[in-house]
């Protein structure tokens, strides 16, 4: 019997973690709150495992199989046969917190609960159910199938074998794991990308230099793939700030607070590559 994968949200992560779990065999129940959400999560599969077929990675039967193990549902219900379950809804504690109650309430006593945030604390996640044991962070990147790292998050009372049952589902999803042994605000990724992306955003902001070259010294001088910049476009503006300012909001640490010019892009739109500005124009 394939085991069971229930992935709640199908926005972009959620769609993401169903097409590489349906990949490797995972029967997927993909969980969202309007039919739109879901239809747009099931093109997106469609559309990213098309792209896999026409470059030979992936076969077209294999393709059919994969997306008829994706099963798309707007009732929680359908969570509680799921061995795992992926949570990736907005970003929001509170909504977060509400999935898992509910889980905690539906799922069956062995089921790993794992969230795919990407800043707030798992424990305080899993203060809400009733087995903060069972509760981890599985912190994917996107584009989920493209990229190769999960971010493994330990909260105060992860068991053992849950963060064992953890890397094995993301191992087997083709992914290689860090493990964060404290779920401070951030992680180990989300702190490292803030810290550079605040510091390039200062620089940027009182003229030390343009935004091409500040992303230009990080592509050529450290080999990164994209300067800080560009991936603040590519993340959203606002999405960034504002895991920035959780982190702050935890550390106190002065590094992590956003720069006012952030705050004002946010506040006129300038979310990045989504809304057509943000540190770059983009055409439409
Ligand atoms: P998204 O906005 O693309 O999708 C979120 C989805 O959650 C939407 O389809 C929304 O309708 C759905 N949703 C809202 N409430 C729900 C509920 N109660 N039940 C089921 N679905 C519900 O967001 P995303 O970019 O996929 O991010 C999801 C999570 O992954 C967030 O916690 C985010 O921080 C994290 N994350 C995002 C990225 C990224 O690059 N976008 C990377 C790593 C982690």
């Amino acid at each position: 019997m394939p085991q069971q994968l229930a992935v709640i949200g199908a926005g972009l992560m959620g769609s993401g973690i169903a097409q590489v779990a349906a990949q490797a065999g995972w029967d997927v129940v993909l969980r969202d709150i309007n039919a739109d959400a879901l239809d747009r999560g099931r093109r997106a599969v469609e559309a990213s495992t098309a792209k896999l077929v026409d470059k030979g990675r992936l076969s077209a039967d294999d393709r059919e199989q994969l997306l008829a193990r994706i099963t798309t549902t707007t009732e929680l219900e359908a969570a509680a046969e799921a061995d795992m379950v992926v949570e990736a809804v907005f970003e929001q504690l509170e909504l977060k917190a509400e999935v898992f109650r509910e889980l905690d309430r539906l799922c069956h006593e062995g089921a790993v609960l794992a969230t795919n945030t990407s800043a707030i604390p798992i424990t305080r996640i899993a203060a809400v159910t009733q087995r903060p044991e069972s509760v981890v962070g599985t912190h994917f990147f996107s584009p989920v199938p493209l990229m190769a790292l999960c971010e493994l998050v330990r909260g105060l009372k992860t068991s053992e074998e849950t963060l064992e049952r953890a890397r094995s589902f993301a191992t087997g999803l083709g992914k290689t794991c860090i493990v964060v042994n404290r779920d401070v605000a951030g992680f180990v990724t989300t702190r490292l990308i803030c810290a550079l992306v605040m510091e390039a955003v200062k620089l940027y902001e009182s003229g030390v230099a343009s935004a091409e070259d500040i992303d230009l010294a990080c592509r050529l001088g450290f080999g990164h793939a994209m300067g800080p910049l560009a991936t603040t476009d590519l993340t959203g503006v606002d999405i960034l700030r504002d895991a920035s300012l959780n982190i702050y909001a935890e550390t106190a640490d002065e590094k992590f607070h956003p720069p006012e010019l952030m705050t004002r892009m946010v506040t006129a739109g300038d979310l990045g590559r989504k809304s057509g500005r943000g540190f770059y124009g983009y055409l439409s």
